[in-house]
């Protein structure tokens, strides 16, 4: 159990674009020698953005687990 979020970036399908930092709405990507690189995954929501935008499918994201909530409607 993690609620925590991983975000898994497989280098060798990595082209270098720079989509997945551009868009990260909470700065948790770099690219480092032309490739992106998770600089601070304590910032990730698991919003999963990186995921959907890349266009090499070279990033996976495990969002957090969510914590039970009552729900209220
Ligand atoms: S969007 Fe994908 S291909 Fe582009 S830099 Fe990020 S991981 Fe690499
Ligand atoms: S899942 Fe969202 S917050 Fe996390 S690295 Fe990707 S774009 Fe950034």
């Amino acid at each position: 159990m993690s609620n925590k979020a991983q975000v898994i970036i497989n280098e060798s399908w990595c082209k270098g674009c720079e989509i997945c930092v551009d868009i990260c709405p909470r700065d948790v990507l770099i690219m480092e020698d032309f490739v992106a690189k998770v600089d601070d995954i304590d910032q990730c929501t698991g919003c999963m953005m990186c995921e959907l935008l890349c266009p090499d499918f070279a990033i996976v994201v495990h969002p957090p687990e969510k914590k039970k909530k009552s729900v209220t409607e």
